[in-house]
């Protein structure tokens, strides 16, 4: 019952089918969402009643949004960085998000040079506190085969292409260390507030098989507001 070796199976035939919603009301972000579990189904990364479970979960409980937090955190407070870097575990704590599977939370910061994803090859180790559950694709084997095997084209497939002379650099998360990418701060944010700047951090920017949104318009921030209605 060996497992065949998947040298190239990413097929390029083009045979995913498309779910087509003309005229839907779904958000930016929906269609986004939509577009992305269509691949990843077709791609048999996940299932689709136990992705459904999953969302559930995600929206109801801990989740990425605690993770974007800490990014924001650490992109307005040098200090708050430098510790972070130096111990994740501590750093979060600050912020109230401690317990099970984040005892050593290691976070590795994206640079120009680098670009960090965290895979578990072994089994599905994630750093809960800060990201919630992981979703079903970072369970799957072939993401957990792949992502050491051909980080580039498993980034591709989640629409992430990186400059050729930037290293990708794959940290194996294990029952001890758990870890949690520090993505760029996004060009063009220059004085928003943390929670402007915590919109823009998706939970695939922390596993490192995305990046940050980019800035567009700056939402809206009491603050910021008050400051600008003079
Ligand atoms: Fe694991």
């Amino acid at each position: 019952m060996t497992q065949p070796t998947r040298p190239h199976d990413h097929d390029h035939n083009h045979d995913h089918h498309h779910d087509h919603d003309h005229g839907s009301e779904l958000s930016e972000a929906a269609i986004r969402v939509r577009a992305l579990e269509t691949v990843l189904l077709a791609k048999g990364y996940v299932n689709a009643d136990a992705l459904d479970l999953i969302v559930e979960t995600y929206e109801t409980k801990i989740g990425p949004r605690c993770g974007a937090q800490v990014v924001a955190r650490a992109w307005v407070d040098a200090d708050y960085k430098a510790r972070l870097l130096a111990n994740g575990t501590a750093a979060v704590a600050e912020l109230s998000f401690s317990g099970r599977q984040g005892e050593h939370l290691k976070v590795v910061e994206n640079t120009e040079g680098v670009h960090n994803m965290v895979v578990c090859t072994l089994c599905s180790c994630y750093p809960w506190p800060v990201l919630g559950l992981p979703p079903v694709w970072y369970k799957s084997a072939p993401y957990r085969s792949r992502a050491v095997l051909e980080p580039r084209a498993v980034l591709a497939d989640f629409g992430v292409t990186l400059p050729a002379d930037k290293t990708v650099r794959v940290w194996d998360s294990t029952a001890e260390i758990r870890y949690l990418v520090l993505p760029q701060r996004p060009a063009g944010t220059e004085g928003w507030s943390e929670a402007q700047l915590a919109e823009l951090v998706t939970r695939d920017s922390m596993i490192g098989t995305g990046v940050p949104k980019a800035a567009q318009a700056r939402p809206p921030d009491d603050a910021q507001a008050h400051g600008a209605n003079t």
